[in-house]
């Protein structure tokens, strides 16, 4: 597990806007193995490397859309998509009793990787407001 100061510091020293293909892109490519428990042709679902929760899982887009603020009107539909593939994993998962969806934003939202990606958080009491 990262401990959390890790984990803010990476995002921060993380370069803003950046479009060179991360990590997720060799996670989506099989260069390098992840956990993956659903695919389809617009996006990649795997569990999370370093988990803050029991479940804790990240939705990817295939496409390398860097942060969520960079998204455009012409990703709406993958946006949707993204929102729908993740409730029905948590279903999936037996998070029927609640659970977060979760996506950081650059440097202040503590965004460590730059291909946006969904949090889904569960299988434990979350607290609120979050650090
Ligand atoms: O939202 P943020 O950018 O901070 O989240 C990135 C997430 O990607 C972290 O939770 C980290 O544990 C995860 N990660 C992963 N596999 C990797 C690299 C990072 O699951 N190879």
């Amino acid at each position: 597990r990262v401990p959390e100061g890790d984990e803010v510091s990476k995002a921060q020293e993380a370069v803003s806007g950046k479009v060179a293909p991360t990590i997720f892109s060799r996670i989506i490519d099989r260069s390098i193995p992840a956990d993956i428990l659903y695919e389809d042709q617009q996006c990649l679902v795997f569990r999370d490397v370093a988990p803050q929760a029991p479940v804790h899982l990240l939705v990817i887009p295939k496409k390398p859309i860097p942060r969520i603020s960079q998204a455009e009107e012409q990703d709406k539909q993958l946006l949707g998509h993204l929102l729908l593939v993740a409730t029905q994993t948590a279903k999936a998962e037996g998070l029927g009793d609640g659970y977060r969806l979760v996506i950081n934003d650059g440097k202040l939202g503590a965004q460590s990787v730059y291909h946006l990606h969904l949090h889904i958080l569960g299988g434990r009491q979350l607290g609120w407001p979050p650090g």
